[in-house]
């Protein structure tokens, strides 16, 4: 396991991520309807399910980009829909990689990856620099540091951006359709990175319709459809063997 992932974050038994009755709603209509849902410490939770089905909102609820309605969401031992809590500080222990990498264009590789170190964490540039090539060489890029992202292709961005990611130190990361944007032929790369991320033990909720990814990787699988979480399981439970009919349904079209 890599030094830089935590395995226990609130050092106990107590899951990563805990939701609780998690209900979200945009004005009068209910996207989210009560999910509860539990990921442990190293574990990957692979979230698949038609579009519109609620699964971007659930991930944004947990690093509250989104602001629940209704129920609770631990990270750790950190209540994060606690009114108290400190918002910023809860959210620096989560890496969120997204579709569109939101890169800085203006910047290279390096500093794309130094910036928020130095800023935020306080991080000298001399160790922000050293932590920003470490995970460059995680994602393959250690040769890239001095390029533009315009130069690079998308799934380059995209590791790029989930080097970037870990070199805040997350204890768990959020993945949002990372390789949606991507050419057919870039995939591959973007997906080997999240697989050794996950070998080396980092805590990962990974929305995707990747579903040869998910078969391989996930530890569980979520099917969401209507705000509901309507199965989950093992991956070759749910997409091997789907109990529900949504569920069969939604991989007859995706399979
Ligand atoms: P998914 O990621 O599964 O495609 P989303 O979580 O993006 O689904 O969206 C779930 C539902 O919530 C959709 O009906 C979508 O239109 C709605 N929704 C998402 N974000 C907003 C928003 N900011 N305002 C209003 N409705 C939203
Ligand atoms: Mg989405």
């Amino acid at each position: 396991m890599s030094a830089s992932v935590s395995a226990r974050p609130g050092g106990s038994d107590r899951p990563a991520i805990s939701i609780q009755g998690l209900v979200k709603s945009f004005g009068p209509i209910e996207v989210l309807k009560k999910i509860n849902l539990d990921v442990h410490a190293g574990e990957v939770v692979c979230v698949i399910g038609p579009s519109g089905s609620g699964k971007s909102t659930l991930l944004r609820c947990v690093n509250l980009l989104e602001e629940p309605t209704g129920g609770k969401i631990f990270v750790g031992p950190d209540e994060m829909t606690d009114p108290d809590v400190d918002i910023d500080k809860v959210r620096r222990r989560i890496g969120m990689v997204f579709q569109q990498f939101n890169l800085f264009p203006h910047l290279t590789v390096l500093k794309n990856l130094t910036v928020a170190q130095i800023k935020v964490l306080k991080r000298s540039k001399g160790e922000a620099e050293k932590i920003a090539r470490e995970n460059l060489e995680r994602v393959g890029l250690a040769h890239r540091e001095d390029a533009f992202p315009a130069q690079l292709s998308g799934g380059q961005q995209q590791r790029v951006a989930i080097a970037r990611s870990l070199s805040m130190s997350p204890e768990l990361m959020l993945f949002d359709e990372p390789t949606s944007a991507l050419d057919p032929e870039l995939v591959g790369e973007v997906l080997a990175v999240m697989k050794g991320l996950a070998s080396e033990g980092m805590t990962m909720m990974v929305v995707t319709h990747e579903m040869a990814f998910a078969r391989d990787v996930a530890d569980r699988v979520v099917f969401m459809d209507g705000g509901y979480v309507v199965e989950e399981g093992p991956a070759e439970q749910v997409i091997g063997n789907p109990q529900h009919e949504r569920t069969q349904a939604f991989l007859a079209r995706v399979l």
